[in-house]
């Protein structure tokens, strides 16, 4: 997972997403939702998370935020991930992609289940940039605690 290609690669698909930002712009409605602050790179998100009525199926995430490409990118390739997921299969695909961030670029057995998100993988190497990448996915677990009470 080091060779020069994949590792601009890499680049690519968060730089892009950093510009995507997919799922961006919050539902005027009630949702379960989490806001939270990065205060050591000031990134900054609230994050809505909108199932099927039965609440079963992620539909899909509802974000906005100000923050670094790394944090953007992040918010953007995990609404990618999660849109028509089990709501279930949620913090098992959070706690790989934090056992991820936490490799130190180590990487993990399989990266598969979290899609083109993988492409953080880098991330893991700096210390101070994984809150960074872990923002919306906290903001995510936050959610879910919400639509569970
Ligand atoms: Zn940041």
């Amino acid at each position: 997972m080091s060779s020069p290609e994949l590792a601009s690669l890499y680049q690519q698909v968060i730089l892009e997403a950093s510009k995507q930002k997919h799922g961006f712009g919050l539902h005027p409605e009630e949702l379960p939702s989490s806001h939270q602050l990065n205060p050591t790179c000031g990134d900054e998100i609230t994050l809505q998370l909108v199932t099927d009525p039965a609440g079963g199926t992620v539909q899909k995430l509802a974000w906005e935020g100000a923050g670094c490409s790394i944090s953007m990118a992040s918010a953007s390739l995990l609404t990618d991930l999660t849109a028509g997921l089990p709501v279930a299969e949620l913090p098992g695909r959070i706690a790989l992609f934090r056992e991820l961030m936490q490799s130190k670029g180590a990487g993990v057995e399989d990266d598969e289940p979290l899609g083109d998100a993988a492409a953080l993988e880098g991330v893991s190497r700096y210390i101070a940039r994984v809150k960074c990448a872990m923002l919306a996915w906290v903001a995510l677990e936050g959610a879910l605690l919400e639509a569970k009470a």
